[in-house]
């Protein structure tokens, strides 16, 4: 996206290329971003400090695949350095990390002077909580004080759909998650996984401080996390002895000086005393004159980095599961993750609860073949304690309206044909997520459709579901959509034939109707369409 003269009342655009905007005053990021929502885009934020690497680009390249603007602000933030800290010899290299960006064909740069985020008479700090109070806020006075500032001004100046940070600051992602969370900003945070030198070296601006032999003996800070990350997969969870060994790694390093090593809840960072899926190893050391940092999150063997990231931004319902290591083979729970991988979405989103269709199909429909009609609504209550799948004695509203539209008695009867599941579920209670995201978000319902080989029809529940199913799963562009009330207007419900590329049934029989909870307006009994269908 080009703009060749600037935005009005900011300074002129500096093109870099033709596709690159590069940005450097407040007033101009506030117009661009101004009118890239109100062009209906999808905006990402990518914040950094510049002297880009692999590592920023990861989150770049994510970005450009989930939103349909990226914006990468560039900002040594004095706020974040100490005295007597590296902030006047922190690299900066603006004209290369714009090469880089332009390449990558990231929309627009945010690359303000130290004037234009903290002008003369700058005087309004955020002042995180507990989270900020160790490792590297002990290591660091003030640090995350001046990091939470600039991130809430970067977020106010450019209101992103989503902002995309590292794994590798692992304290900070979740200070910043809880700035999110306590002041309603409102966006979501995506966040990406460690990239790392082919010697496991974590990648950051400051390696390039390491002399030779401190590059060399860098790498002691991954051996140490690999360390006990093998002991951990062979069975050792007591966390003592495992950081015991690990220091030891870090002792055989006569260059490197460890400042903190610890095993912490991922969630509020304190120490624990056993290692469970998504506890989260930290440390930090001084190797040569360069401090550096790392991390590493525990999960089963073989684990992508994607879901030991979500094992510790789920960590409360992976410990509720008690979810040990070895052995974390709950198959539900990496669907649940799995199922949201895509959109990555991680802070304010609602986990769904997949793990309980999981659970359920298996415990209600031992033979998922007699499933001929899937539901698919928006107001399935996704709270455990209320689930539609926990079918009590007496059917809970949402269920008892349900029975009724459809013409069965009980949920041994609605069994007998039927399953019930939730349209493009993380996102239904929530606001604000890219297409590009709900696009990645579909396929998962499109693969859970196919668990069930004799499909023969789909009952779409209410306005959310209809738009979210015609949009996404079934790929039509908003033009395509007939209103859901006009669609309705003639009889109070509405179908059609549609066939889904990927699903092995023949054509599909959707069947739109009312909410049968939320609106005021009814669908009428569908009992006789599905009346052959039972037993
Ligand atoms: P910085 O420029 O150091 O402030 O980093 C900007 C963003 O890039 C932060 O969200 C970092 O966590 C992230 N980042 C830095 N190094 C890496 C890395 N090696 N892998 C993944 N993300 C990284």
């Amino acid at each position: 996206m080009a703009f060749p003269d600037g935005a009005p009342g900011g300074r002129r655009a500096q093109p870099t290329t033709m596709n690159t905007r590069l940005m450097t005053s407040v007033s101009e990021i506030q117009t661009y971003t101004r009118d890239v929502r109100a062009n209906g885009r999808s905006l990402a934020l990518v914040p950094t400090m510049g002297a880009l690497h692999e590592g920023h680009l990861s989150l770049v390249r994510r970005a450009k695949q989930q939103c349909d603007t990226v914006l990468v602000s560039i900002f040594v933030n004095p706020a974040q350095f100490g005295p007597g800290e590296d902030f006047d010899r922190y690299p900066r290299n603006l004209e290369k990390d714009t090469q880089l960006l332009s390449s990558l064909n990231v929309d627009s740069i945010f690359a303000p002077s130290q004037e234009e985020i903290f002008p003369p008479g700058f005087e309004t700090y955020v002042v995180p909580g507990k989270l900020a109070s160790s490792f590297e806020g002990a290591s660091r006075a003030g640090h995350f004080r001046g990091v939470s500032t600039v991130v809430l001004k970067l977020l106010n100046l450019a209101q992103p759909d989503l902002a995309y940070f590292g794994q590798k600051d692992f304290q900070q992602v979740q200070i910043i998650r809880k700035l999110v969370e306590d002041l309603s900003l409102g966006v979501r945070l995506v966040i990406c996984p460690i990239v790392r030198e082919p010697d496991g070296l974590a990648l950051s601006s400051r390696n390039a401080y390491l002399s030779p032999e401190a590059r060399h003996a860098a790498q002691v800070l991954h051996r140490c996390l690999l360390r006990g990350e093998t002991l951990v997969h062979a069975g050792e969870v007591d966390v003592k002895p495992l950081l015991k060994e690990m220091r030891q790694v870090v002792e055989t390093e006569p260059l490197a000086k460890l400042d903190y090593l610890a095993i912490v809840n991922p969630a509020h960072l304190a120490p624990v005393e056993r290692v469970t899926a998504g506890a989260v190893a930290l440390v930090a050391a001084r190797v040569g004159t360069v401090r550096l940092i790392d991390n590493l999150i525990f999960g089963p063997p073989g684990a992508s980095p994607e879901l030991l990231l979500q094992l510790a931004f789920t960590s409360q319902p992976v410990m509720d599961l008690g979810a040990r290591i070895p052995g974390l083979e709950t198959e539900a729970l990496r669907r649940r993750i799995e199922a949201c991988r895509d959109c990555a979405a991680i802070s304010s989103v609602l986990i769904p609860p997949r793990e309980f269709l999981a659970k359920y199909l298996k415990r209600d429909y031992p033979d998922l073949n007699r499933v001929r009609v899937v539901v698919i609504g928006r107001d399935a209550p996704m709270d455990s304690d209320h689930y539609f799948y926990q079918h009590p004695e007496k059917p809970a509203s949402f269920s008892a309206e349900l029975y009724k539209l459809l013409g069965v008695e009980s949920f041994q009867e609605f069994k007998e044909a039927f399953a019930l599941t939730d349209a493009l579920r993380c996102h239904v209670v929530s606001y604000r997520v890219p297409e590009k995201a709900l696009t990645y978000c579909a396929r998962h319902l499109r693969e859970e459709l196919m668990s069930f080989p004799n499909l023969q029809s789909i009952v779409v529940l209410g306005p959310d579901a209809y738009l979210q199913f015609q949009r996404f799963v079934l790929g039509r562009s908003p033009g395509e959509i007939k209103p859901f009330e006009e669609l309705l207007k003639a009889q109070g419900w509405a179908q059609e034939e549609v066939r889904l590329p990927d699903l092995k049934a023949g054509p599909l029989r959707m069947i739109y109707c009312y909410h049968p909870m939320t609106g005021y307006k009814h669908s009428p009994s569908l009992a006789s369409l599905f009346q052959s269908l039972s037993h």
